[in-house]
């Protein structure tokens, strides 16, 4: 089966902080599925290393609602490279018929069913990242790692 999955998890070092989030059971998949990694905020033109970001109002759905931003903790706005990043993510989800994609837990972008809540206080609350927002919608089904 094709999966995407955050590159972030198969020790590809595309993290807001140039570190990876490698984990054993995304490498152990590669056994059994063919994996194509994304990293939305690389693909949406964001430098790595690059400073820390959270959605500020909501979670992703409400960013595609233009009702939520994704700001960094220093007060920049990067909503759209979320935005771009996200597209780029369903686009080559849809290209190569994957419809089962596996991110990495409580980013802005890539977060399913938890986030960051916008204070950059460590605190979570319920919701999806950008990215997650925008697959959902289109009917992939995400889970994460
Ligand atoms: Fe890239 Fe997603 Fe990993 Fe963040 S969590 S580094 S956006 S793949």
């Amino acid at each position: 089966m094709k999966i995407v999955i955050s590159a972030c998890l198969l020790g590809v070092r595309c993290r807001y902080d140039g570190g990876d989030s490698r984990n054993d059971t995304a490498i152990k998949q590669k056994e059994t599925d063919e994996l194509i990694p994304v990293c939305p905020e690389e693909a949406g033109g964001l430098s790595t290393p690059r400073p820390p970001a959270e959605i500020v109002g909501g979670d992703g759905d409400d960013v595609l609602n233009g009702k939520a931003k994704v700001m960094t903790a220093d007060g920049t706005d990067v909503t759209e490279a979320y935005l771009k990043g996200a597209q780029h993510a369903l686009q080559v989800a849809q290209s190569h018929g994957a419809t089962q994609v596996i991110l990495k837990a409580r980013s802005p972008s890539c977060g399913c069913g938890d986030i960051y809540d916008g204070t950059f206080s460590g605190t979570l609350t319920t919701g999806d990242g950008v990215t997650t927002a925008l697959l959902k919608r289109h009917g992939i089904t995400v889970t994460s790692l």
